[in-house]
């Protein structure tokens, strides 16, 4: 993403911005959000989060995003998203949301460099990717432990690494990994792929790939860095160690929305409740993407729902 940091935007202690909408997030669903907000002419303010381009700029090769045959990485996407809401008017700063009160309007909004007083708020925070919470695990990130092939791969080449997971990720990031490593080993805890047809054909088809069933990790051992680690077969409840360089967990997510508990309604697992206009439960905030989605979660998705998000918000401050 082609973002440059305005650091004349150092927050001053009384430093406040009055905007009529507020973006949180600049993942697919803010940056489409952004682009249908420029072009209403609301010239919107997006606070870009830490990852600019949300997690889909993580992404190596994007296949399922129309029009867009051959794929295209996601970086390049975002860039592309972004550069066309500036084009109409959508201003970009990297920030990242830490409170905010929702209880009346406007909405005031805390971020790292400056507080924002929002006539409204479409928030498009995303998810984090789980952790397996297990021995090593933390203390290993970056020496052996990673959550993003696109980033660590190239440090794997010639290497053995595991994969854990069974879902789209980590069958795409496995089959990603395969450009460097010599060997790739999926850990599943089961015996089958929750992944899509694609990428499992392909996978199995990978003379790289191997599948490990049935089997979770248990620990990450090491010293410096990652050298093997304990698996536990769920069926016949053996344990053994395993020598890898590495190890990449792919186990899914959870939606980036602990500074909006207690002022917005979320489920049983975090994401923000929406009505099927992104409407969330206090009027004028609008939620779209991964935020709000548990079910869907690819590129295509959350661009449309950010899309509709905007043109709700439209409609809302034209309505007062
Ligand atoms: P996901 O679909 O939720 O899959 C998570 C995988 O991790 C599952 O196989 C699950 O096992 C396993 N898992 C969960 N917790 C675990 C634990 N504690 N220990 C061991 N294994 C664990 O997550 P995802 O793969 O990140 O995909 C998220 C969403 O993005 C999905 O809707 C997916 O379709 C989408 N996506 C799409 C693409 C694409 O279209 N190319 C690419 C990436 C992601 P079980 O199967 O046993 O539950």
């Amino acid at each position: 993403m082609n973002l440059s940091l305005n650091t004349s935007s150092q927050k001053q202690s009384n430093e406040t911005r009055e905007v009529k909408i507020l973006i949180l997030g600049s993942g697919p669903a803010g940056l489409a959000a952004a682009l249908y907000a420029a072009r209403a002419e609301l010239k919107p303010v997006i606070l870009t989060g830490m990852q600019l381009g949300g997690q889909a700029a993580l992404t190596a090769t994007i296949e399922n995003y129309p029009g867009f045959p051959e794929g295209i990485n996601g970086t390049e996407l975002g860039d592309i998203f972004q550069k066309h809401a500036e084009k109409f008017g959508a201003h970009f700063e990297i920030d990242v949301a830490e409170s905010v009160d929702l209880s009346k309007r406007p909405f005031v909004i805390h971020a790292q460099n400056a507080d924002y007083i929002a006539d409204a708020l479409i928030i498009s925070t995303g998810s984090k990717l789980k952790m397996l919470n297990i021995p090593g695990e933390a203390t290993f990130v970056g020496k052996g432990v990673s959550f993003c092939a696109t980033c660590d791969g190239w440090f794997f080449k010639e290497k053995e690494v595991a994969v854990v997971g069974g879902g789209d990720s980590a069958i795409e990031e496995a089959i990603f990994l395969t450009r460097f490593a010599s060997r790739v080993i999926v850990i599943h805890r089961r015996d089958t792929l929750r992944a899509g047809p694609i990428l499992v054909k392909r996978a199995m088809e990978n003379p790289k790939i191997k599948f490990i069933w049935d089997t979770i990790v248990e620990e990450i051992i090491g010293d410096q860095k990652v050298k093997s680690i304990k698996i536990l077969n769920l069926r016949t409840k053996a344990s053994s160690v395993f020598k890898t360089d590495g190890i990449f967990i792919f186990i899914g997510n959870n939606p980036n929305s602990e500074i909006f508990k207690g002022q917005l309604a979320l489920d049983e697992k975090g994401y923000i409740v929406t009505d099927n206009m992104m409407r969330t439960s206090v009027e004028g905030v609008f939620a779209a993407g991964e935020i709000s989605d548990p079910s869907f979660r690819q590129v295509v998705t959350s661009a449309g729902m950010g899309a509709a998000a905007a043109i709700q918000a439209t409609r809302f401050l034209e309505s007062k």
